[in-house]
């Protein structure tokens, strides 16, 4: 039997199993991540060249408590470990056809801001959009998002009594699209609020209403940016571990889980058989399966069956000149969202009219470029690797980039970048082993896919717990923090 100081392994130091490895360290336990690359944070990772720095995945950051909150836990001032920065505008939007909005975490500056482009009408639904989103959220997370969806223990509370009630109010019967067209007439409207089903890899056309509430993260709760870039998130974190006592087996890849008489016995990692008690698995569940559980682990087969979610191409770009009208996140519309999306989901032509996201870190983080240079993460949503010829799609979509934002800049911006990085989806999976170059595990193209998504401990095996992208609550750092949480609580209460 395990005792308090029984030695768990954790595989992967993505952001969840930093996330899980600091909660079992402060509970007491002996834990030794095991990371195939000589690097930690999975897609929470950075790089730099000829003075220009980029965090290479994810770029906008909510719900920043929740990284304070494991600094807290191992009794740390957090401000003095990780900051951030609270920006005062979400994003700016860019049309073609030359119309801008910015958007703002207040209310009254939203309302002033779509009243100017879309008229008074439309501007005074926001309050109610907003509202809908917060009741979406408070009524939701708490539950399905900071909670385990495989425990009798979620469900049985009677404020589940209340949410089972509301039901109705939580948009699953309907698309995150419909939604939104129920509420604007501007299609531009629509289209930037469509825009949020994108945060976890899914389609406005087909992820639920409930979606909505995502809005409420940045809208209401804040726009922020860590101080040093993304990457602090996860160096931060791992330097946390580290103080600790968390052992870290980095170059160190896992090639199987050991199991035997149903339970883990330990693991072969580097060519070498380590004991362990527990295993928290951090990778992808889908190459978890496929590679490392021996055959007579039984399968969740319908969980296996989900779709990766979409994945992206990110041109890095050091630009030798500065765009002011661009802020931190800048987003420039594709003219046809559908047809966009649905050739993102059925592996159509999607480069033809690719929506441009822009992001530009050296606002808040000046360091990021020389002087009077911009450093540019310019990323499109694209399915995820299924064997694409992406030798021939790079160059096409680099080209209708370049024209978009040209187009919407009224600059011709292809001689300025004096220093270019492309990220495939087959290079995301190379690096992270997600699926498919996958951004956020599996996508949410249906209502029932979060009850679907991989639980956070094995039915089948003792001692083996899941957390990451693609086990439950999903995927992006906030969602990714809370996984860590929700497999470490459980192996502790296991105890
Ligand atoms: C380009 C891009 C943009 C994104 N934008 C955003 C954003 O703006 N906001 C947001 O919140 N999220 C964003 N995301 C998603 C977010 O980055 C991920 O959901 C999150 O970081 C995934 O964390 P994870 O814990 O699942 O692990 P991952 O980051 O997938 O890491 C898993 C780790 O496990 C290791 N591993 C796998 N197999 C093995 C093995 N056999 N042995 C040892 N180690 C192994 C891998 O090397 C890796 O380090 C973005 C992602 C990308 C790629």
């Amino acid at each position: 039997m395990s005792t308090s100081s029984s030695t768990v392994a954790v595989v992967g130091a993505g952001i969840a199993g930093l996330s899980a490895a600091i909660r079992l360290a402060v509970a007491g336990k002996k834990v030794i991540v095991f990371e195939q690359n000589l690097y930690t944070g999975g897609k929470v990772t950075a790089f730099e060249e000829n003075g220009f720095r980029f965090d290479m995945g994810p770029s906008l950051f909510t719900l920043p408590y929740l990284v304070d909150e494991l600094f807290e836990l191992a009794g740390r001032n957090p401000r003095e470990h990780f900051n951030y920065h609270t920006h005062d505008e979400v994003c700016r939007y860019l049309w073609d056809d030359g119309t801008k909005l910015t958007m703002y975490p207040s209310l009254d500056k939203n309302e002033a801001a779509v009243a100017s482009v879309f008229g008074a009408t439309e501007a005074e639904k926001l309050r109610d959009y907003f509202e809908q989103a917060r009741v979406k959220y408070d009524l939701t997370a708490p539950f399905f998002l900071e909670k385990s969806l495989h425990r009798a223990s979620t469900f049985l509370t009677p404020a589940v009594v209340k949410v089972l009630k509301e039901i109705p109010k939580l948009g699953l019967f309907s698309t995150l699209h419909e939604e939104n067209e129920k509420v604007f007439n501007a299609p531009k409207l629509v289209q930037l609020f469509n825009r949020y089903a994108t945060y976890n890899g899914s389609s406005p056309y087909q992820t639920p209403g409930i979606m909505q509430m995502i809005t409420h993260l940045e809208h209401s709760l804040g726009t922020h940016f860590p101080v040093g870039g993304m990457h602090e998130i996860s160096q931060s974190l791992t330097r946390l571990a580290q103080e600790l006592g968390v052992r870290f087996e980095l170059g160190t890849r896992v090639e199987e889980f050991i199991i035997a008489q149903n339970s883990i016995t330990g693991l072969v990692a580097g060519g070498k058989k380590w004991a362990v008690d527990q295993l928290v698995c951090n990778t992808d569940v889908k190459h978890a399966y496929k590679y490392l559980m021996p055959e007579k682990v039984k399968r969740p087969k319908k969980t296996l069956q989900q779709e990766p979610s979409s994945s992206a191409l990110i041109f890095y770009w050091g630009l030798s000149a500065q765009f002011p009208q661009l802020d931190l996140h800048n987003i420039m519309f594709s003219e046809n969202y559908e047809t966009e999306f649905k050739h993102i989901q059925s592996d159509g032509p999607f480069w033809e009219d690719p929506t441009v996201y822009i992001h530009i870190s050296n606002r808040l983080e000046p360091n990021d470029a020389p002087k009077g240079k911009d450093s540019w993460f310019v990323m499109v949503n694209t399915p995820y690797d299924q064997g694409q010829d992406w030798d021939m799609i790079v160059p096409m979509v680099r080209e209708k980039v370049i024209e978009r934002i040209s187009r919407v800049l009224g600059t011709c911006i292809e001689p300025l970048i004096e220093m270019e990085q492309v990220l495939r989806p087959q290079d995301i999976e190379q690096r992270t082993s997600s699926v498919g170059g996958a951004l956020y595990g599996t996508s949410s193209n249906d209502r029932m896919a979060a009850f679907l998504r991989h639980s956070n401990k094995s039915n089948s095996i003792k001692g083996l717990y899941f957390c990451g992208g693609s086990a439950h609550p999903g995927g992006g750092v906030p969602l990714c923090l809370l996984s860590g949480k929700i497999a470490s609580e459980w192996l502790i209460e296991d105890e």
